[in-house]
Parts: structure tokens; C-alpha cells; sequence
């Protein structure tokens, strides 16, 4: 199953690799980030394509997948 690692304090919470996962794996977190912004979090990886869409848009290089 792919993994996300994904860099909370980058993030600035825009919602993109929210809204742009194919799959709708990622959801914002309830839990604010030291810059007062919600990441997000994965959720059901195992619908996870691996197509790097996230990690891609993300303007922060804030999520990396792996495998
Ligand atoms: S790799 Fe693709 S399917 Fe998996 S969480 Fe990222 S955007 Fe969604
Ligand atoms: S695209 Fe990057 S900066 Fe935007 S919410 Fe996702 S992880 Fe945060």
C-alpha cells in the first residue's frame, strides 16, 4: 500500500491535493499546524492510485508518496 508522508509545517492549508486526488483519499485535518493552517490527512490508502497528483500540485512540496 502507497504511503503519504506528508510535512505538516509546510503546508498552508489551500485544500489542492484535497481536491485534486483522483481518489478522495485526502481529507483537511481537525488538528492546526504550528502556522495556523489545517493540512491534510490520508485517509483510506488502500484507494490510494500512486499517481502523484498531490504531491505534485502541492505549491509547498509539503506531501511525498511512496511506496
Ligand atoms: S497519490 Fe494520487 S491517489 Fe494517492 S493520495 Fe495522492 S493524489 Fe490521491
Ligand atoms: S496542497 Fe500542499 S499546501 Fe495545499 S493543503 Fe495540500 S499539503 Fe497543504
Amino acid at each position: 500500500m502507497p504511503k503519504l508522508y506528508i510535512e505538516e509545517r509546510y503546508c498552508k492549508g489551500c485544500g489542492i491535493c484535497i481536491e485534486f486526488c483522483p481518489a478522495k483519499v485526502l481529507k483537511q485535518s481537525k488538528k492546526m499546524n504550528s502556522r495556523g493552517y489545517f493540512p491534510p490527512e490520508s485517509g483510506e490508502m488502500q484507494k490510494c492510485k500512486k499517481c502523484g497528483m498531490c504531491s505534485l500540485l502541492c505549491p509547498d512540496f509539503a506531501i511525498v508518496v511512496s511506496d
